[in-house]
């Protein structure tokens, strides 16, 4: 008999959760939601929740919508945003996470602070995700954008530094690219660093590897745009070399499950429980059909 578990610390963050109780609130009792950018990067999830009524818009769709309502989600929204629904008299439901929302405020504040003393504003951060456009709204865009530590030389080392982390980025780059301002600044220069990672995805990292290891064959349940996917698969990949990267469940074949006595299903952020559940399901009914 084949022992089959899923993780059960994977899945959706509270920040996506909660984005997702709003939409499915707000569809209880209206039939049309636009959403900003994807509620979350699984596609199965998206058509579920399309087939409730929601539709999924870009910003250059916002330009041309009125008079509707629009879910900002969790990643959260620069100020231009909101300045733009209120002119097209748009009805929002504000999903943005309150972790992001927080770190907004914060960023917002540094700026004012900072912003005529030639102290240079930083976010570790992936240039063009929606989390960094919303904060370097609050800095009137003029934060600089470090992806990784190669990117460090975009600083001018003989200027004072303010340093902030996208929720999502790992906590390993943002220590070397601390260490690496630490060292290369020109002594007597202020350097404040803020570790503003979540942790509940940072966590995640070490545990995924703990349990991938546990297991003959790993099914990774994820959504193919999902950058956070990639990071978390990558790493159970490293400890399990059968691991598996699944989108959906007709992806599940049995040359991955052959000769498995246990099998660990686990996925990213966001990937929801009732897709893993399904992966389960169809891996035992191929396995009884061995
Ligand atoms: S990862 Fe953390 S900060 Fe980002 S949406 Fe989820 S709970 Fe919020």
């Amino acid at each position: 008999m084949v022992r089959i578990d899923i993780d059960d610390r994977s899945g959706f963050c509270t920040g996506v959760v909660k984005a997702i109780d709003k939409a499915e609130d707000f569809l209880s009792s209206h039939d049309n939601l636009y959403s900003l950018g994807d509620i979350v990067h699984n596609g199965s999830e998206i058509e579920r929740l399309e087939g409730l009524g929601m539709k999924t818009i870009g910003r250059e769709d916002l330009k041309h919508l009125s008079n509707v309502d629009v879910l900002f989600r969790a990643h959260g929204e620069p100020p231009s945003t909101y300045a733009l629904a209120k002119a097209n008299n748009i009805r929002l439901i504000d999903a943005t996470c309150p972790v992001v929302s927080s770190l907004q405020r914060r960023v917002r504040k540094e700026y004012e602070a900072h912003k005529d003393d030639g102290t240079q504003l930083v976010i570790f951060g992936k240039a063009g995700h929606a989390e960094v456009i919303g904060l370097n709204g609050q800095a009137e865009n003029s934060a600089i954008v470090i992806e990784h530590l190669e990117d460090a030389d975009k600083l001018d080392y003989t200027r004072p530094v303010v340093l902030y982390s996208q929720t999502t980025k790992s906590l390993d780059e943002f220590r070397a690219l601390v260490d690496h301002i630490k060292s290369t600044l020109q002594p007597g220069l202020a350097f404040e660093y803020h570790d503003t990672i979540c942790r509940q995805v940072a966590n995640r990292l070490p545990h995924l590897r703990r349990f991938a290891a546990l297991y003959d064959v790993v099914l990774f349940v994820s959504g193919a745009k999902s950058s956070n996917g990639k990071a978390l698969f990558d790493a159970c990949h490293q400890v399990n070399e059968r691991t598996y990267f699944v989108t959906a469940i007709d992806e599940v074949q049995p040359h991955m499950l052959a000769d498995a006595a246990t099998i660990g299903i686990c996925g990213a952020t966001s990937t929801p429980l009732w897709l893993m559940q399904a992966v389960k399901k169809q891996a035992e009914s191929l396995l009884s059909a061995q």
